[in-house]
């Protein structure tokens, strides 16, 4: 499903890794392969902003704890979840990364001014065993911030197109100057000039879209999967946000969901289970038919492998435990009750005499422990 290196592989670190040594990795990886030192170089771009990006991931406690255990499934602009990052997003990095110093340098060309970016939109999405067996392809409305057309704009007049605004104030220590991100333009450098009347003072408008997503199979309840850039659309014709969208898990009516693995509580027939029947199972794919012998003790486990649930990373495939229990009836006509007290006589019916293999009860307990 995915053909992208593991982030730890594209980083060089081990998984044990702390927070320095994948600070420290990443450093030296974005210094190697940065744009300005590789000019129209097209694999050092792609290796610079393959480091970002793992650097992000790896770097962001939620975000890690997510990729260890879905893999690129979990995470947003991955496996084919929407694309990577930006090099507005990778620059904005920068400054815990390399402090201000260093985005001066680098980040010079591009001026103070920074990319706004917009806010992410969460939806929630309840989905069916059936649908996270197979994966699914859903369509989903939702009202977001979009860039309105017709809005033009102007260099900010507060900061002077620069983003940020410098103050020098007179201390004991004589003239100390501060500088912060412009209020008025959050940092962008510009405000709208001219704007239709339905657009907002930041050239945005609300408006419903319909978005496509591709759910990945074998996702869980209460996994995040972020689509990069289908949040609200970025102030000052910034950069959207991101769609995260959160899995909601219906529960299943018959099935039982342990991870991968799958359960099922089957009531069988007192009499099949001594003579032998075959029994209907439900699976995520349909009903299907499996065999019980015959003398089958309630309790016992049957294991279907491969009727359980795909893991999101598609290298396995669960398996469905069938447990099987005896169903007592809790009341008998007439006849039954003859044959029944027939029955209690007959020493096969006997636990203790039936077993002669001694060997037998202390096999069963240790089986359904
Ligand atoms: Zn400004």
């Amino acid at each position: 499903m995915s053909n992208k290196r593991d982030y730890y592989e594209v980083l060089g670190v081990s998984k044990n890794a702390d927070e320095g040594e994948i600070k420290k990795a990443y450093r030296k990886l974005a210094l190697k392969y940065h744009p300005d030192k590789n000019p129209d170089d097209a694999s050092a771009e792609e290796k610079f902003k393959e480091a970002a990006e793992a650097y992000e991931v790896l770097s962001n406690a939620e975000k890690k704890a997510q990729y260890d255990r879905f893999g690129h499934a979990g995470m947003g602009g991955a496996g084919g979840f929407g694309g990577g990052m930006n090099m507005d997003d990778i620059f904005s990095q920068f400054g815990d990364i390399f402090g201000g110093a260093f985005r001066g340098s680098f980040g010079g060309s591009r001026g103070g001014s920074r990319v706004v970016k917009g806010t992410n939109l969460r939806v929630k999405m309840k989905l069916t065993l059936e649908e996270i067996a197979n994966g699914v392809n859903k369509k989903i409305k939702v009202n977001k911030l979009v860039q309105a057309e017709g809005v033009t704009y102007k260099n900010c007049p507060t900061c002077q197109g620069t983003g940020r605004i410098t103050r020098v104030a007179q201390t004991f220590l004589g003239a100390m100057q501060t500088q912060s991100t412009c209020h008025v333009c959050q940092g962008a450098g510009k405000t709208v000039e001219s704007k239709p009347s339905d657009a907002d003072a930041q050239g945005l408008k609300r408006q419903e879209e319909v978005i496509e997503i591709d759910i990945p199979a074998g996702v869980e309840d209460g996994m995040q999967l972020s689509v990069r850039g289908k949040g609200n659309a970025g102030p000052f014709n910034g950069a959207a946000g991101d769609l995260i969208v959160v899995i909601e898990e219906v529960a299943h009516e018959e099935l039982r969901r342990e991870g991968e693995n799958l359960h099922y509580d089957a009531f069988v027939n007192f009499a099949d289970a001594v003579l032998g029947a075959s029994l209907e199972v439900p699976t995520v794919g349909g009903k299907v038919k499996i065999k019980m012998d015959a003398g089958t003790q309630s309790g016992k486990v049957l294991r279907l492998r491969g009727k359980g649930l795909p893991s999101v990373q598609g290298y396995a495939t669960g398996d469905l435990f069938v447990h099987l229990h005896v169903y007592t009836p809790t009341q008998v006509s007439k006849e039954e009750r003859e044959t029944l007290e027939k029955l209690r006589d007959s020493e096969n019916f006997d636990p203790q005499k039936a077993q002669k293999d001694k060997g037998f009860f202390s096999r069963m307990r240790d089986m359904f422990s």
